[in-house]
């Protein structure tokens, strides 16, 4: 934040799609008259001694704003490529990854009164990468549970409760199995809950919750659920089926060192550079990044323009059913603002 009251953010165009719903971002924010400005940096990779790595000065406007939001990048495909997006992750100690999903009135999924909250741990767990074959024919891959890492997600998981009014906070596991490691996972969220006695903390079985969600979320709607990386990961995904559409779908990584704002989609390839992408998914996404930053009333207000535009039906693009190219749509969601 500069003496103006102005902010820098780090804006990633991302491949594919990702200039054209960056362009509609970047508009929307403009006619919003949204206190940021954008310093936008590439991020195709270079090589570094053989590996992927990501150019210096992407690093650096990221590590200095420490709020960024991205569009999707293509993975290259081929060897010696690693995920970009596992990269960033790592370069920046994403933590935890939250994932939002809430209906938008006027289109038609099975339920209207999705409102989920998911939090999942982003660094470690079933994702630690540790596996080894230690017999020909046996296999051995290493879930591994830090106190450190299981603390700080869920310390997170509390504080976005607090701040986005929802007064529970349930953790998600599969202690009844994995003693050791889901208990620990829970341990370390009793622990953190006692700091939050406002807020009701419990603990639910993951394929109960899969269950409970899909037959009826409405009970889900005021709380946040945290849980270890694979369930997180499995579990967002469902969420996100139950509002429909890769186009309305926001994440972020909340990190140690930065967080970075980002759609669930892809690059998009199929439909890049013709004009057609939704950029709601990524628009949703910097209104996630708005209330991280406590500017929560412009978050509000392009909510609000967006949702109506939404429900209107109007001026909705392809993927949602309707004929609007990007940027009539962005300029239905500006004459709302
Ligand atoms: P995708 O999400 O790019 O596309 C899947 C389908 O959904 C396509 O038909 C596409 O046209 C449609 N779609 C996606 N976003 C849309 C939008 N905003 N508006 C309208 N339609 C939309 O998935 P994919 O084709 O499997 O992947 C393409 C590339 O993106 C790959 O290189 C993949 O590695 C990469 N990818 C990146 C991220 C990321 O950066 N976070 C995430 C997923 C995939």
């Amino acid at each position: 934040k500069d003496a103006k009251g102005n902010y820098t953010v780090t804006l990633i165009p991302g491949d594919g799609i990702g200039p054209e719903i960056s362009e509609s971002v970047k508009q929307i924010y403009t006619a919003a008259k949204v206190p940021i400005q954008w310093e936008e940096v590439d991020v195709t990779p270079i090589l570094v001694n053989g590996k992927t790595a990501i150019p210096e000065a992407a690093i650096h406007s990221v590590k200095k704003n420490t709020v960024a939001l991205k569009g999707p990048l293509a993975t290259p495909i081929g060897k010696g490529h690693v995920s970009l997006n596992l990269t960033l992750r790592r370069t920046f100690n994403l933590f935890a990854n939250v994932r939002p999903c809430l209906s938008i009135p006027g289109f038609k999924t099975a339920y209207d009164n999705v409102d989920t909250v998911l939090i999942r741990e982003n660094t470690e767990g079933e994702y630690s990468g540790i596996e080894h074959e230690i017999v020909d024919g046996v296999v051995q891959s290493i879930k591994l549970i830090t106190w450190d890492a299981s603390e700080r997600v869920a310390r997170y998981a509390f504080e976005y409760a607090q701040s986005q009014g929802r007064n529970r906070v349930t953790a998600v596991h599969k202690a009844n199995i994995m003693k050791m490691s889901d208990g620990m996972f829970l341990s370390a969220c009793r622990q953190v809950a006692k700091d939050y006695p406002k807020i009701t903390y419990d603990e639910d079985l993951l394929d109960r919750v899969c269950l409970q969600v899909v037959t009826n979320p409405g009970p889900f709607s005021d709380r946040v659920m945290v849980m270890p990386n694979l369930y997180g990961d499995i579990l967002s995904d469902m969420c996100a089926g139950l509002i429909g559409g890769l186009g309305l779908t926001p994440s972020g990584n909340i990190g140690r060192d930065a967080s970075i704002f980002e759609a669930v989609h892809g690059s998009a390839p199929d439909i890049a550079g013709k004009g057609l992408a939704n950029p709601t998914a990524l628009l949703l996404s910097s209104i996630m990044m708005l209330r991280h930053m406590n500017l929560g009333d412009f978050a509000n207000r392009i909510e609000k323009a967006t949702l109506s535009t939404i429900a209107e039906g109007k001026a909705i693009t392809g993927d949602l059913g309707g004929k609007a190219s990007t940027k009539e749509y962005t300029s239905a969601i500006i004459s709302k603002l």
